[in-house]
């Protein structure tokens, strides 16, 4: 076994070449995954073609939230806030979790009606994360919101942690349980043959009988070379930090007609985020600012928060995501290669995810059962080819 040199040279020393799993990609996924794994046993091997946390996972808007999700979805995202709340004893670190809820403010009448029928829905369903709220209770939580507001939805437990500290803790938890971390390695290609997936990359061929793709915004490239070609459109949402403002809003707040999510850090800080895009090139981990949507998102803060009136924006910035059609991740099992499994595409929304993807994803892999429902988030719903 010879020692196996990075493009950007870094030395790997002498790595073993084979593992139980082979993972690809170090986003919160692939770093949960690996720890749910090693802490199963399981001998793991992450390959990363840039480093920990580099993309999506280390620069997203921090966003704990159950709040306002497809139904599909909901189940993992219960799982994941559970292990939000353990998430010091799982890896040693607090994350820089905080718990002051998120509320999705109603701007109309007709907004919450919508939000009235999406509460009752959910609560036929079991699930009772998500209150309606009346304007007096909106202005209790969110005393700078407009007048306008006649109320909304809060969802109490969630809250928001630091990405890039909370990526790297997981990633630490999972080296300390056993798993292998190689950064600046590229995926190139995978192939199967005696039962194990041979996985060839920038630094030599690895191999390993199961292989989970969680690989980003670059995944689609992973699932079509298993004949799984899949509608992923990589995707850069943009945000930015306003300058201090005195303490005025604990929850984070996001809109449900007008693109906006909205949260005041400790030093007075706010950021505002809320799916405005930039331009990208993924080839290059490149993105470009587009400061007039930026303009919009300004615009609407000024409307709701009056409070907000003469802050100055000091920077803004993007991170490259995989999006699907259909705005939901793929999660689950190949269809059509033995051994391979998905857990990509989670179409800005997928920091929450992390945590219970991960346990979920591990259990799959060793146990064939996922511990919580995942129908409606497979790659099959894609069999029929892209733009379904
Ligand atoms: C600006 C922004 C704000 C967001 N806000 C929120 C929020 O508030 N709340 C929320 O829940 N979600 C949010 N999200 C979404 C969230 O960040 C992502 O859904 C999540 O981080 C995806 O994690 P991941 O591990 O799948 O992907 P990534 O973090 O992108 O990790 C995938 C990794 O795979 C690596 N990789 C790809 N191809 C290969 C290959 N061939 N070989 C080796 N390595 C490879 C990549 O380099 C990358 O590091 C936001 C996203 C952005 C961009």
């Amino acid at each position: 076994m010879g020692t196996a040199a990075t493009p950007a040279g870094h030395h790997h020393g002498a790595v073993p070449r084979g593992a139980d799993v082979i993972v690809v990609g170090a986003g919160i996924h692939g770093c949960s995954t690996a720890l749910f794994l090693a802490r199963r046993g399981a001998s793991v091997l992450v390959l990363e073609k840039d480093h920990c946390a580099r993309h999506a996972s280390g620069v997203n808007a921090g966003g704990v939230r159950q709040l306002i999700r497809h139904v599909a979805e909901i189940p993992l995202s219960v799982l994941s806030m559970g292990l939000w709340e353990r998430i010091t004893e799982l890896t040693g670190d607090d994350c820089g979790f905080e718990s002051h809820g998120q509320v999705l403010v109603a701007e109309s009448e007709e907004d919450l009606e919508a939000m009235r029928e999406r509460v009752a829905d959910l609560q036929r369903r079991g699930f009772t994360h998500e209150e309606l709220i009346d304007r007096q209770e909106l202005k209790a939580l969110v005393p700078a919101v407009a007048e306008y507001c006649p109320g909304g939805i809060v969802s109490r437990r969630d809250g928001a942690a630091i990405p890039f500290r909370s990526t790297q803790a997981i990633y630490r938890a999972a080296q300390r349980t056993g798993a292998r971390f190689l950064e600046g390695v590229s995926v190139t290609g995978v192939q199967r043959h005696a039962e194990r997936w041979h996985v060839s990359t920038s630094a030599g061929e690895f191999s390993a009988p199961v292989v989970v793709n969680a690989a980003g915004a670059w995944a689609d490239r992973l699932a079509a070379a298993v004949g799984e070609p899949v509608p992923l459109v990589p995707i850069a949402p943009m945000l930015m930090i306003t300058s201090r403002v005195p303490e005025f809003i604990k929850p984070v707040v996001i809109l449900r007609s007008r693109k906006l999510s909205f949260k005041q850090f400790a030093n007075g800080t706010v950021m505002i985020g809320g799916g405005h895009l930039a331009t990208l090139d993924r080839d290059r981990n490149h993105t470009q600012i587009d400061w007039r949507k930026l303009q919009d998102s300004a615009r609407t803060v000024w409307e709701l928060f009056p409070v907000m009136r003469g802050t100055t924006v000091v920077r803004a910035w993007a991170g490259i995501e995989g999006r699907m059609a259909d705005d939901l991740p793929v999660v689950g099992p190949s269809r059509t290669a033995p051994g391979f499994y998905h857990q990509f595409g989670f179409s800005a929304h997928g920091f929450q995810l992390g945590p219970g993807t991960g346990q979920a994803m591990a259990e799959l892999v060793i146990t064939g059962k996922s511990p919580v429902p995942i129908d409606g988030l497979g790659v099959e719903r894609f069999a029929r080819g892209p733009g379904v």
